[in-house]
């Protein structure tokens, strides 16, 4: 067995690093959308979250997103994490 290198990341809401696949990575398009990345296919410039309701709600009433991505959270993708922030996803 080879040992892999798993890539980390650390979450913009708790600064805790983790596998890459185990955070939420959302991503400011190079249109300069806002998009969730559930796969980590999607390029552009992204942001990692825990899929824990406390840091969506951090990252959401802290702006942290906002303030690691430059750019405003649009009503959808707001919508979005908070169905993670409920704990339904
Ligand atoms: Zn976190």
């Amino acid at each position: 067995m080879t040992i892999r290198k798993v890539p980390m990341r650390t979450c913009v809401a708790c600064q805790t690093t983790r596998p890459k696949r185990e955070l939420v990575r959302v991503v400011r398009t190079a249109a300069g959308t806002l998009v969730l990345d559930r796969r980590g296919k999607v390029s552009g410039r992204g942001a990692y979250i825990c899929p824990d309701p406390d840091c969506v709600h951090k990252a959401l009433t802290g702006h942290r997103l906002e303030r690691a991505l430059e750019v405003q959270l649009t009503d959808e993708l707001v919508a979005e994490l908070q169905r993670i922030e409920r704990g339904s996803v």
